[in-house]
């Protein structure tokens, strides 16, 4: 007689948890967002192609144009290092993932430290 309480069951095909439409009718495979935001801050070390120098990679963060600028223009200041702002993406030359992953809790953001 519990009828009422029941948990649904019925779904027919998994949805896609990024557009959330049925997987058969995503199309997120055939165009990808630019930025695939899962609400994760990454703050990530990269040497690729930089004399081995390294920089801090920081991808993630859901903010974009003028405030995106902003903001690296705000770490960068805090690490006293340069660095660039393209395509969603801020650099900030050196290792500077510590006070990185800090500053950018301060906004409430979850933030993840990531490679090693
Ligand atoms: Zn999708």
């Amino acid at each position: 007689m519990n009828a009422g309480r029941r948990v649904y069951s019925t779904d027919p095909a998994p949805m896609c948890p990024r557009c959330r439409r049925l997987v058969t009718a995503c199309r997120c495979k055939q165009a990808p967002a630019a930025k695939p935001s899962d609400g994760v801050v990454r703050v990530a070390r990269s040497t690729k192609g930089r004399n081995g120098k390294g920089v801090t990679v920081i991808t993630g963060v859901p903010l974009t144009g003028a405030d995106l600028q902003a903001l690296g223009k705000r770490l960068k200041a805090l690490c006293g290092a340069g660095g660039t702002v393209k395509d969603g993406t801020i650099e900030v030359q050196g290792d500077h993932r510590d006070a990185l992953v800090e500053a950018l809790a301060k906004n409430g953001w979850t933030v993840k430290r990531v490679g090693g």
